[in-house]
């Protein structure tokens, strides 16, 4: 185990410690119903919207590279619910560091899909 995986891995965990912590706050202040009705109108579930909470606007420039990664061109994906669905997956990705490292390290697909929650939905569309 290297020394920059224990890094990403610590960041990682603190920023899913943050956003928890976040999220805890927000249940108390707005209550059950109140951030259930925030989590439908974002259209995520719990975790995503931990993910969320923490997430900068990087996902969108990481999303289309790890297409590509995989042998999906981005410009071929018509817009519609699976494009929506990475997209929300991708923005609350709790893999975000060991995402940004190995794409500037030119891992191949298949390391990346050890790690990237959207790994499947890119096989399926690499199989269409
Ligand atoms: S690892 Fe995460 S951030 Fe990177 S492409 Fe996959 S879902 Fe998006």
């Amino acid at each position: 185990m290297n020394t920059q995986y224990l890094r990403d891995r610590t960041r990682e965990l603190f920023r899913g410690m943050m956003a928890a912590a976040t999220e805890r706050r927000l249940h108390l202040e707005l209550g059950d119903a109140e951030l259930g009705r925030l989590y439908k109108e974002l259209g995520v579930d719990r975790d995503g919207f931990r993910g969320l909470l923490l997430s900068g606007g990087e996902w969108r420039e990481r999303l289309p590279r790890m297409m590509r990664r995989f042998g999906v061109k981005p410009e071929g994906i018509a817009e519609g619910a699976r494009l929506e669905d990475m997209q929300r997956v991708c923005a609350g990705c709790p893999a975000q560091y060991r995402c940004a490292r190995a794409l500037a390290r030119g891992d191949n697909a298949a390391t990346c899909a050890a790690f990237c929650p959207n790994a499947d939905t890119f096989e399926s569309l690499q199989a269409a």
